[in-house]
């Protein structure tokens, strides 16, 4: 399918790179990568990636803006399900290519290339690149490599296979790169966020069948002077945690008017619980957008029913072995 889309690629003089609302390191790094590979190999089309960047990320590189374009191929990249596209003019587009490595939503590309067993899209478009034998240099290859090891959590979930290691091999040796500067483009942070991060662990409260959670106010998240997107990124640095199996971040977000909750799981399912509430993710890594703390407390108890049966099934399975 790599060279189907090359093919449509090849075809259209503009060519916007897309991805979802709430960006985060993989889907920005993913549109960056593959917008300065396309205009190396292509240096007269008009090649953009686009969508509402944040000041955490501006070291990582800067976005393009769009306001009209037409005759335009639009990929997007990193997002399931259309409404969750961060860019306007969607409708515009004269074609789409999906890539995306989210469990399927709903078909709205022409063409969809979807591999749900890679850990984040740096990863397929590591592949992708490396297959068609586009242009390449450190900074792009460092770019792949900064959204790949924040997807999978500096490599830590079973989503990682020796085909992750043989392409960052590859991309390390060919193009090579300075791994600290993409580890301090990722995780330097104040020490406000350091003082939040406490809180939040010394706040946190357990249910019955293992899910921790917090629920943090605007003015929780003011005291500590941080914005309100911090607190939910911290959600991969409460990890193995013996007594969680699901552990969620629930904050208050004024500026959009709604209640963001990351969620992480190590075993139970969590992504149906999050589409039941407007949300989704993958299995082990979904988030949602609530309108309130009462709606936050439904999806917190769905998810606790959610453990008690994974904990009912393992008990099962033991005393079959038994
Ligand atoms: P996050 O906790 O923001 O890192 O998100 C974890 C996963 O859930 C990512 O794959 C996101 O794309 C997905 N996700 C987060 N929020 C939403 C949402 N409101 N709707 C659908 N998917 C989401």
């Amino acid at each position: 399918m790599y060279h189907q889309i090359l093919k449509e690629i090849k075809k259209y003089e503009t060519i916007v790179i897309a991805r979802h609302v709430g960006v985060d390191p993989d889907a920005l790094c993913s549109q960056l990568a593959l917008r300065d590979s396309l205009r190396l190999k292509y240096p007269k089309k008009k090649i953009y990636a686009v969508g509402n960047g944040s000041t955490k990320f501006l070291n990582i590189g800067i976005l393009d803006k769009v306001e009209s374009a037409q005759n335009f191929l639009l990929i997007i990249l990193d997002t399931p399900d259309r409404k969750r596209i961060d860019f306007p003019l969607v409708d515009s587009a004269s074609m789409m290519i999906k890539i995306d490595h989210h469990p399927f939503v709903e078909k709205f590309g022409e063409i969809e290339y979807i591999d749900e067993t890679k850990g984040s899209t740096c990863e397929i478009l590591m592949d992708l690149i490396k297959t068609l034998k586009l242009p390449c240099n450190s900074e792009i290859a460092q770019t792949l490599y900064c959204g790949l090891v924040s997807d999978t959590n500096r490599f830590l979930f079973d989503s990682t296979t020796s085909h992750t290691f043989q392409l960052v091999s590859y991309y390390l040796e060919k193009y090579p790169f300075v791994l600290s500067e993409v580890y301090k483009a990722l995780y330097l942070r104040p020490l406000k966020e350091v003082r939040l991060q406490g809180y939040i662990a010394e706040n946190f409260s357990l249910t019955e069948n293992g899910v921790l959670s917090i629920k943090l106010t605007n003015e929780d998240i003011v005291r500590f002077k941080a914005d309100s997107a911090s607190a939910g990124n911290m959600i991969n640095n409460f990890n193995f945690i013996e007594e969680a199996l699901v552990w969620v971040i629930v904050t208050e977000d004024l500026k959009n008017n709604n209640i963001r909750i990351n969620i992480r799981s190590r075993g139970p399912i969590i992504n149906q619980v999050a589409e039941k509430y407007s949300g989704g993710g993958h299995a082990f890594a979904s988030g949602a957008r609530v309108s309130c703390f009462e709606e936050a407390d439904l999806l917190i108890h769905d998810l606790d029913e959610v453990c008690k049966n994974y904990i009912k099934g393992c008990e099962e399975n033991e005393d079959k072995v038994e």
